[in-house]
């Protein structure tokens, strides 16, 4: 790898597809290819260079996108190999915000899968170039025509190969390289038999239309019957794939290496740099005007943290694309985000896990930055005299919760300094302090995502910790209204205690919380011990009797009592207050309040009954649905305590496509089969405190 790469001599690309399609053995061909390495990894040994973590070796899936640049024919390309699992789409995101090319990786054996689907339509939202690959033309008994015409048929004809699979004795050998009108094996290149000519023009047809859309000159002679001469369409071939008019398709074996020199060499040759790229959009941090910003290496200095990693070795270390400019280690840097001056740490080249030192990164190509201090995923890094924020990406929803404990009390106080760490490590995980129900809640996009955060946060910073369902916060309250009196008498030898007072205690409507009002006249109960009343109402609303949740929605009355001149006392006064509410509970007819949350559900229009039909079970009630072209988007109230498993139901019944966002809505009373488990679920926890 040379020291410095111009801008020109960059590409940026990103592997993204469907789980198992061979990502993470591309960027392994690509880096043997390149000989950045000497002998391919395998995906079933654990020896790759994108996955190395431990929980990624485990599920044999990548979990973390990693950069891994190569040197191919005097170019830089740096790959960026992403999971393919849903619950790490946060990743594939910000992998492709800095890719200029995205390759989605389709599996031949497979065809469209899900996640083709949804990295094509993410790549199509936001307008990002893209090529397709189809992957594993080794396998037995594969057909990739019939891929390739469903690629079209889904993706449009944009989709076009550029590229024919060379079968010989049904054994994938090589390709056949339509715009150079010639056959590519290992062995060197070979001219095409007649039959072979024939199919590669029409193919070839097929790419002049896709590319001259393009180019209006192009486009003019096209239609007016001129023909487009090789040179011509050559040429217009990296704008035709950065403008998206063109989706060049590519059949390889990864595995066996077959037709991935020459996709590095189309690469090379076609992918746009980051100079073909429409300037980016970025904002003048002080005056919030919009500008445009270009690959420029001797432009501003503008650069966007992409991932930020926490090496046990090494500390933090902070990845970035520089988009203008160049970022080099006498620059003052500035955290535009943080509105600070950002200590400028040691910049290197991202290898995988290891870093490399640069002295210079200049626009358009991906760097690494250690020890930042400030500066976090997503966040913009620019000079200290002009200062840009560069838009970030949307993360999925963070919407499936556990509980997460400390195993033992020094785990605990760990625990407290690497939560942090975490949420930096990835911004998609929210740990948050419930102090209704008194747990550590720990948020991520799936199951799958928080189990593997729980063994990470074991293993890279050694603290023992459990994952359980996190409590729900019910409430309770009365339904009845009740006049009920405390009396705290203790006058036999010593200093006496006496307090004694009336309440009435009425339901108040659902989300009033409370009020407390006094009406003593005449003196009954001085008033300088009404507050201690109140106090007293408040403490025994912390605990309701029926499984020890808080009570709400209730209005308090003291309405009489009476005093002893000396025994009398506010703590007397508190005692009766909160033996009069006890008792009051006791009387009241007291139910279970669960919380109701306003569910969206985004769905394709295929799965809406299922997805109804699965509502119904969970007691959610439809509130109505709208159409978003052929997706649904239902709008739901569903109770909390339905909804803990949410995220892999929507996802099984809908192919994981589906994904909703959650709202609190308000409480509502909670049907019997709910109070009884609560009630039991109580008891037995209570037991199990008391030993
Ligand atoms: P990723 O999840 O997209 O990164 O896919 P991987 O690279 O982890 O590959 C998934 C599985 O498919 C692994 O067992 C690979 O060895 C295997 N695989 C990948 N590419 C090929 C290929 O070209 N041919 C065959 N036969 N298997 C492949």
């Amino acid at each position: 790898m040379k020291l410095a790469y111009e801008t020109k001599d960059i590409r940026n690309i990103c592997f993204a597809s469907h789980g198992g399609a061979g990502k993470t053995t591309l960027t392994e061909c690509f880096a043997f290819n390149s000989k950045l390495i000497e002998r391919m990894g395998k995906v079933p040994d654990g020896n790759t260079l994108s996955d190395f973590e431990p929980e990624e070796i485990k599920r044999q899936i990548s979990l973390n996108l990693t950069v891994v640049p190569i040197d191919w024919k005097n170019l830089k390309i740096n790959t960026i190999d992403t999971p393919g699992y849903f619950d790490f789409v946060g990743e594939v995101r910000a992998g492709l915000r800095v890719a200029d090319t995205a390759v989605v990786v389709v599996d031949v054996t497979s065809g469209i899968q899900t996640g083709t689907e949804k990295m094509m339509n993410y790549c199509e939202e936001i307008e990002k170039p893209c090529a397709i690959v189809i992957n594993k033309m080794d396998r037995d008994n594969i057909d990739f025509q019939e891929v390739y015409a469903s690629i079209r048929q889904t993706f449009g004809n944009k989709c076009t190969s550029l590229f024919l699979p060379l079968i010989e004795n049904r054994v994938f050998s090589g390709l056949i390289d339509i715009l150079n009108k010639k056959i590519v094996t290992e062995q060197g290149e070979k001219d095409l038999s007649t039959e072979q000519s024939k199919e590669v023009d029409t193919l070839y047809a097929e790419i002049v239309e896709a590319a001259v859309e393009a180019d209006d000159e192009m486009m003019e002679k096209y239609l007016s019957g001129e023909v487009i001469s090789n040179e011509e369409l050559k040429s217009c071939i990296t704008k035709a794939i950065a403008c998206r008019s063109l989706i060049p398709v590519i059949p390889v074996s990864a595995f066996a290496n077959i037709g991935i020199k020459l996709f590095m060499d189309f690469i090379a040759q076609y992918f746009p740099s980051p100079l073909s790229m429409p300037p980016a959009e970025v904002m003048l941090a002080d005056k919030g005007d919009k500008i445009q910003l270009s690959a420029d290496p001797k432009g501003p200095l503008a650069a966007l943290v992409f991932k930020t990693l926490t090496d046990p070795y090494v500390g933090k270390i902070t990845l970035f694309k520089v988009m203008s400019g160049t970022l080099s280690n006498d620059i003052k840097l500035y955290n535009v985000d943080e509105e600070k001056e950002e200590k400028m740490g040691q910049l290197s080249y991202p290898v995988a896990k290891k870093q490399e030192n640069a002295s210079a990164i200049c626009a358009g190509d991906i760097g690494a930055l250690t020890k930042l201090m400030v500066t976090k995923t997503g966040h913009s890094l620019s000079g200290v005299d002009q200062k840009y924020k560069i838009p970030w990406v949307p993360l999925p929803n963070s919407n499936a919760a556990m509980a997460l404990y400390a195993s033992n009390k020094a785990d605990e106080d760990k625990l407290g300094a690497v939560i942090p760490k975490i949420q930096e490590d990835d911004p998609t995980i929210k740990i948050v302090r419930d102090e209704e129900t008194k747990q550590t809640v720990i948020y991520g996009v799936g199951e799958t995502h928080l189990n593997v955060v729980a063994e990470k946060i074991k293993r890279k910073f050694s603290v023992s910790i459990d994952l359980k369902s996190p409590r729900i916060s019910y409430k309770e309250t009365i339904r009845k209204a009740v006049k009920v009196e405390g009396k705290h008498k203790k006058q036999s030898g010593g200093h006496g205690q006496f307090g004694h007072c009336w309440l009435e205690i009425s339901p108040l409507p659902r989300g009033e919380k409370f009020l407390f009002e006094s009406k003593i006249f005449g003196g009954s109960i001085p008033k300088n011990y009404i507050p201690a009343i109140e106090k007293g109402v408040h403490e025994a609303m912390n605990e309701g009797i029926l499984a020890g949740y808080p009570v709400e929605d209730v209005k308090v009355v003291v309405y009489d009592g009476s005093y002893h001149p000396v025994d009398s006392s506010e703590i007397a006064f508190k005692i009766a207050a909160s033996m009069a509410f006890k008792k009051a509970m006791q009387e009241g007819e007291t139910v279970l309040l669960e919380p109701v949350m306003n569910v969206t559900i985004h769905v394709p229009e295929q799965y809406m009954g299922s997805v109804i039909d699965d509502l119904n079970t969970k007691r959610g009630r439809v509130l109505g649905v709208e159409a978003d072209r052929n997706w649904q988007i239902i709008n739901a109230q569903m109770p909390l305590n339905e909804l803990t498993r949410y995220t892999t139901d929507i996802g099984s019944i809908t192919a994981a496509k589906g994904y909703f966002e959650l709202a609190f809505s308000h409480y509502e009373e909670a049907p019997p089969k709910v109070v009884k488990s609560v009630v039991e679920e109580a008891k037995l926890e209570k037991e199990k405190q008391e030993g």
